[in-house]
């Protein structure tokens, strides 16, 4: 780089966004980061309230050496900034026949725990995770920690790693083949419920999150999740980011194809080498470009594509304790298949739904008085859609969860402290696309090559960082977009493109 420093503007402080920006800022760029917020984080938050803390989005938290190589490349010990705890149960399960199972990452334990509901099944179980860990060795290169997979770099690979890319069966049916039993086959396909999606219709491909989950574990960063945002952006001050707050982009402004510099809301302007979009790809096209062909393709690209689900949140200050929950619990629904269609079919929030429920007070008894636990209750629910109104219709869906926790003998009493986020809120928050979660869908077997990829077509110097973009959704993926839109950064600087 020359001796005047290039200057990066980052668009949102998001998960992504913060990743691009350490890394463009440990790379020599002079970096600012904007965000329409007034803290870090984007969907990453935290709600306190009379004693109470939770967390507002992300809960699970995975792939840990992803979060060590961003620390660890801008020369930093991870252990210095978080307190990550690895989760035993990663996950209790509850079925509707009584049947309780605790997800372990040892596997000679989960053995154990599968033996004690079904024993048959041990073996399937066996094969079912050297089966992941196979899919792992071939599609985490190509694509996760790689910029965005084309076809011909599938040719690439040797034929017999090829075929285990299992894109041609759906998860479920993958599944279907090491399970007999329905209950270990609906645990296993919960996972395509981590980049918003159904199981019956994502490529069996997206079996590698049992792998990512089961064999590398789950963790919990000590004083919650929300820490994950203030330690990314801790390390980014340390590197010299600017950060701004309450400040919102307007506008990409751009030269001859170039990318010039952005707006903020109050017509200020800072200029720009490279501008790093955190914010949902289709609300760049949508409203951050002029609307010339550039935005319109761009449109057109994420318009084909079916955003992932979104989810309805309820906070809960429950002022009693139920001993028999673990830090993660899934309440899961006797009619899966139901759930998904009303899901991404009907596009309504499901009758029936499998209930998600973390109490992070369990690991963290700080985080709800004596006595008491914070439950975060979160439920997938469909993108936003003229199918249902989130408007007229959220009082009555919260109480009928209420009804369905009863049903499961959850009874959050008269809470504390309350409070609901419907899809329609979670778009009003953080922006994106009807309220997607995840950025898009991988419910076709084509999605991994569809997303946009990180660096924007048409548009020279404008790149992307967030779960709308390569490799997708959920936080150590949004991390993995963020390093690879900077390295897209390097690239095209290298070649003299930017
Ligand atoms: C309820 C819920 C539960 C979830 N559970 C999990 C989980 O358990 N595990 C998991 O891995 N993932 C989970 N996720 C998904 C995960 O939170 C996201 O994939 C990830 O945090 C997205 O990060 P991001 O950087 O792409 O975008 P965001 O977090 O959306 O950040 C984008 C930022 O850009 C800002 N912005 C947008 N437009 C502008 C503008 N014009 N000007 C300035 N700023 C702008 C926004 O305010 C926001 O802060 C969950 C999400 C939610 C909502």
């Amino acid at each position: 780089m020359g001796a005047t420093r290039q200057h990066a503007v980052v668009i949102g402080a998001g998960v992504g966004g913060l990743t691009a920006a350490i890394r463009l800022a440990g790379r020599g760029y002079r970096v600012t980061v904007v965000e329409q917020l007034d803290r870090p984080g984007g969907k990453m938050g935290e709600w306190r309230a009379a004693g109470f803390r939770f967390d507002t989005g992300p809960s699970v938290v995975t792939m840990r050496p992803v979060i060590e190589r961003l620390f660890s490349e801008a020369g930093r010990h991870l252990e210095d900034y978080l307190d990550l705890a690895p989760l035993h149960p990663i996950t209790r399960y509850h079925w509707r026949d009584g049947t309780v199972l605790d997800a372990l990452q040892d596997e000679e334990a989960m053995c154990a725990e599968i033996a004690r509901i079904n024993p048959r099944e041990v073996d399937g179980y066996r094969r079912f995770m050297r089966y992941v860990a196979e899919l792992h060795r071939v599609v985490s290169r190509p694509f996760l920690y790689s910029r965005q997979p084309g076809w011909r770099d599938l040719l690439r690979l040797p034929l017999a790693d090829a075929l285990k890319i299992d894109a041609l069966r759906t998860m479920h049916q993958a599944i279907r083949a090491h399970f007999r039993d329905p209950r270990l086959i609906q645990l296993f396909s919960r996972f395509a419920t981590y980049n918003g999606s159904s199981p019956y219709r994502s490529p069996a491909t997206l079996n590698v999150i049992a792998h990512v989950e089961m064999a590398q574990g789950a963790w919990y960063p000590r004083g919650g999740v929300y820490q994950i945002a203030l330690a990314l952006e801790r390390l980014a001050r340390e590197l010299g980011v600017e950060v701004r707050y309450g400040s919102r982009v307007t506008k990409i402004e751009t030269m001859n194809g170039k990318v010039s510099g952005v707006v903020l809301e109050d017509a200020s302007r800072l200029s720009a080498t490279v501008v790093v979009a955190n914010a949902d790809v289709s609300d760049v096209y949508r409203r951050l470009l002029d609307d010339g062909p550039a935005a319109q393709r761009g449109q057109r690209q994420a318009g084909q594509l079916e955003p992932s689900c979104s989810g309805f949140v309820m906070l809960l200050g429950v002022t009693r304790q139920t001993p028999r929950l673990a830090h993660h619990n899934i309440f899961f629904s006797d009619d899966y298949p139901a759930e998904f269609s009303a899901i991404f079919d009907q596009r309504i929030p499901p009758p029936n739904p499998t209930l998600y429920l973390c109490i992070t007070g369990k690991t963290d008894p700080a985080h709800a008085p004596a006595g008491c636990e914070n439950w975060f209750v979160l439920v997938n629910a469909p993108y936003l859609s003229p199918a249902y109104e989130w408007e007229r219709n959220a009082e009555t869906y919260a109480a009928h969860l209420k009804e369905v926790m009863r049903g499961w003998g959850l009874d959050a009493g008269d809470p504390a402290v309350e409070r609901i986020y419907t899809p329609l809120q979670l778009q009003a928050m953080y922006g994106g696309n009807a309220g997607a979660i995840y950025g898009f869908s991988s419910n076709t077997r084509t999605a991994a090559f569809r997303r946009p990829s990180n660096r924007a077509r048409d548009v020279r110097g404008l790149y992307f960082a967030s779960g709308s973009a390569h490799p997708g959704g959920g936080v150590p993926l949004v991390m993995l977009s963020g390093m690879a839109a900077s390295a897209c950064v390097e690239e095209d600087m290298q070649a003299g493109r930017i």
